[in-house]
């Protein structure tokens, strides 16, 4: 079964871009444009990772990250942020707000799919073997 990848991205290039590349490589891909429909997105469907930009309008992808650790059943689900925030610092805070991991934007095609299967471990071991 293919795995659901939820983008939060403000950006229509990146979101396309983004997209994109992940369904080329056989993932669903669904998206919100902020945070509060990301979130609700992401109780409703619960995919297997979720992709956050941090410049989002309203909600921040620190608060939205925040938001989804605090939803049970999103408990499991990584959260990889997605960031041109180039400072140590931010990064930091992209972990303490929840993220499992960050990819740095702009996102490099050749290696993108390899970054964020890093933070799916099934789909790792499946490409291994086959
Ligand atoms: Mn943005």
């Amino acid at each position: 079964m293919n795995k659901t990848v939820l983008l939060i991205e403000d950006n229509e290039q990146n979101r396309y871009l983004t997209t994109f590349l992940l369904e080329r490589h056989g993932y669903t891909v669904i998206s919100a444009r902020d945070g509060m429909s990301g979130i609700q997105l992401a109780n409703s469907s619960v995919p297997d990772i979720i992709l956050l930009d941090i410049q989002l309008p309203t909600m921040d992808g620190y608060e939205v990250a925040q938001a989804l650790r605090q939803c049970g059943q999103l408990s499991q689900v990584p959260i990889v942020a997605v960031t041109s925030y180039a400072m140590v610092g931010d990064r930091e805070k992209t972990l303490t707000a929840g993220c499992n991991g960050y990819i740095e934007k702009p996102i490099n095609p050749d290696t993108f799919i390899s970054e964020i299967e890093q933070f799916l471990p099934d789909q790792r071991a499946a490409n291994e073997v086959s």
